[in-house]
């Protein structure tokens, strides 16, 4: 079954009944190897009038084509739940619960959930290497300090009322990767680089933190002074993650006018998402967000703190 649709109108005429959504995701899902999502047996499994049953003695349990998928155990029906994953995944600034709720006719509790257990799926799961060159940058998000660019230029940015602060790393290549931090102290940054980018790497920062001498070690280290009217040197800028940065923040504050911090990763890990599949189209960005749907389940207590 050929996927082609050019907008949310199309899809959901793609998508005319459950069975159709059912038939579909089970091919997405399993491409004709269906494996039990209890055992993991991919062996002999019968096919009941409900769905599935483990053919392997020790497990036999039933299972459906949603079982342990983020589909499961919701009264939302596989079309609405594409739908909002079409919308979420295809567009460029990202769509707000209220967007979602009047676009797929639903309450707008329904698209606030939909909207929250879908973002936290698009997790750019791709382990590819940065690269020989990497610019790193953080940057504060939310508070109430209006002066956030002077404020940025602050060495301890702990102290910042109400702010978070977000770690970023940009490939060569244009990926982005990104993690809500408590602190910029060596400690806490310097175990997420190592984790992410490979010694040897050249890396390019801007102004000198206390953090980045620290880097010098294992890594070349090149250092963009902004404060001195520098923006680049040679070949090598920062200005690419600081653009990321300017779109993150644009779309917070244009679409989902605050974020709180305890949700503020589920937020960065989405324009990451965005900025990574950019050159995707609608459908590609669609079935990469699909393929998230058995990775990973949030449930409503989870995303509620209850
Ligand atoms: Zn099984």
């Amino acid at each position: 079954m050929e996927s082609q649709f050019k907008n949310l109108q199309q899809l959901l005429d793609f998508f005319k009944d459950e069975q159709i959504c059912k038939d579909w995701y089970e091919n997405q899902r399993w491409g004709g190897h269906i494996a039990c999502p209890h055992c993991g047996n991919a062996g002999k499994i019968y096919r009941t009038n409900r769905g599935f049953k483990c053919g392997e003695k020790l497990c036999g349990k039933k299972f459906t084509v949603i079982s342990g998928t983020i589909f499961e155990n919701t009264k939302v029906s596989l079309r609405i739940w594409f739908g909002a994953m079409y919308l979420i995944s295809t567009s460029k600034k990202g769509v707000s619960s209220l967007q979602l709720a009047e676009q797929l006719g639903v309450t707008q509790k329904t698209a606030w959930f939909l909207n929250h257990r879908i973002r936290a799926m698009l997790t750019d799961s791709a382990s590819e290497s940065f690269g020989d060159v990497v610019q790193i940058d953080e940057t504060l998000v939310g508070g109430l300090n209006k002066n956030r660019h002077a404020d940025k230029k602050h060495k301890n940015t702990q102290g910042g009322k109400g702010k978070s602060i977000v770690f970023g790393a940009r490939s060569i290549t244009g990926k982005v990767k990104t993690l809500v931090i408590p602190n910029t102290e060596i400690a806490t940054i310097l175990p997420v680089v190592q984790k992410w980018i490979d010694k040897g790497s050249i890396m390019v920062t801007d102004e000198a933190r206390q953090y980045h001498l620290s880097l010098d070690a294992d890594f070349f280290h090149v250092s963009i002074n902004h404060s001195e009217g520098q923006y680049s040197s040679g070949c090598f800028t920062t200005n690419n993650m600081e653009n990321f940065w300017s779109t993150f923040k644009r779309g917070i504050i244009g679409i989902y006018h605050y974020v709180s911090p305890q949700h503020l990763q589920r937020y960065a890990t989405e324009f990451e998402y965005r900025y990574n599949n950019r050159q995707d189209t609608g459908v590609e960005k669609f079935e990469t967000a699909v393929k998230g749907a058995d990775s990973k389940r949030l449930t409503y207590d989870t995303l509620t703190g209850k």
